[in-house]
């Protein structure tokens, strides 16, 4: 079997280094270096390596290299890549916010949590991810900016707590100082809430971010925006985002999308300011970007105001952001059309 080497942690690659190619540990901080700081695209550019090392890799392990097949710029700077992994199309984001530049990466070919507002679970689950699959996707999005990629959000295509195993593993390899080295604090992984999900954060240890796609407080309307909430209750994800803060001293972002006549009456307002009480958190309003073949509606300006400024005064920090990209289909909840366009048989 071919090793995929961008998806390996520095103690696998030193692990596998010395116990199947029975090299020198050192070895690993060479070949990671070049995989991950470096950046190159094949073995003969590791010119530290000797020959016929170089050739054993050659042999035995592989760099993954997302073919570019588009790239779409929004009129303020977002923009949209279409991948071609080896395991199918995918898509990732560039959001540019000077002197944050962040690359918003996908964990899955498509998405198996069904949300009823989003084109990813439109278009359906078609695997996993690997973990180099996920980090190529962060070097692809880095080599066409001249500007360090600041921070990481696991927001794309996929829900990562359904893919942990992979994201732990990218989560490891892009933070290791020696690579690209993105801060942990400046890492978020999003989640819908899938149970136990959440745990296996707090079990690393670590200051990653946490954004929770919580789209209503209210059971019912959070059942019908996500499907995958059923089966977890609002309270036993209240419970898991505490263990997150308490574990982490880190305010967890809740993630709310404003869709019209759905979440955005002053009731669930309420029921968001109550849910939100006591809970370390920040709330990021976003207004719905419209997905085409799908009902759903942006709120009308006054609805958004009369909604956010009814939980400025209850609530501990509120940001409202107008999402970005959306002239890309590159915003939240707008990705996932190359693999419907691919299931159509149009590319
Ligand atoms: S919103 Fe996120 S979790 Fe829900 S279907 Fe889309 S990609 Fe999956």
């Amino acid at each position: 079997m071919v090793v995929k080497l961008l998806g390996m942690t520095f103690t696998e690659l030193q692990n596998w280094l010395v116990n199947e190619l029975h090299q020198k540990p050192f070895r690993a901080k060479q070949l990671f270096t070049w995989l991950h700081f470096r950046r190159v695209a094949s073995f003969d550019e590791m010119t530290n390596l000797s020959l016929k090392f170089r050739n054993t890799l050659k042999a035995t392990a592989e760099i993954v290299h997302p073919e570019q097949v588009d790239r779409i710029e929004s009129e303020e700077g977002t923009v949209k890549y279409l991948l071609k992994l080896p395991g199918g199309p995918a898509e990732a984001v560039l959001i540019p916010e000077p002197p944050r530049f962040t690359a918003c990466l996908s964990t899955q070919y498509g998405c198996r949590m069904g949300c009823t507002f989003c084109m990813t679970g439109k278009a359906g689950f078609h695997g996993n991810m690997t973990s180099d699959e996920i980090v190529a996707q962060l070097y692809t999005i880095s080599d066409t900016t001249d500007q360090r990629i600041s921070n990481v959000v696991l927001m794309g295509m996929g829900e990562p707590m359904d893919n942990w195993n992979a994201v732990e593993n990218a989560l490891n390899i892009i933070s290791d100082d020696r690579g690209i080295c993105i801060g942990q604090r400046k890492i978020t992984v999003s989640t819908v809430g899938v149970p136990g999900g959440i745990r296996k954060l707090v079990d690393m240890e670590k200051q990653y971010g946490l954004a929770v796609s919580l789209h209503s407080a209210v059971q019912s309307t959070r059942e019908l925006l996500i499907p995958a909430a059923r089966a977890i209750s609002l309270s036993e994800l209240r419970k898991d985002m505490l263990e997150y803060t308490g574990t982490t001293g880190r305010r967890v972002t809740l993630e709310y999308c404003l869709i019209e006549g759905v979440n955005d009456s002053i009731d669930q307002a309420e029921a968001l300011a109550d849910y939100s009480r006591g809970l370390p958190c920040k709330i990021n309003l976003l207004v719905y970007n419209p997905v085409p073949g799908l009902d759903w509606k942006p709120p009308t300006e006054e609805t958004v105001d009369r909604f956010t400024e009814y939980l400025y005064p209850r609530c501990q920090a509120v940001t409202l952001r107008r999402s970005r990209g959306g002239d890309v289909a590159g915003a939240c909840g707008q990705l996932g059309a190359s693999i419907l366009t691919k299931e159509n048989g149009t590319r």
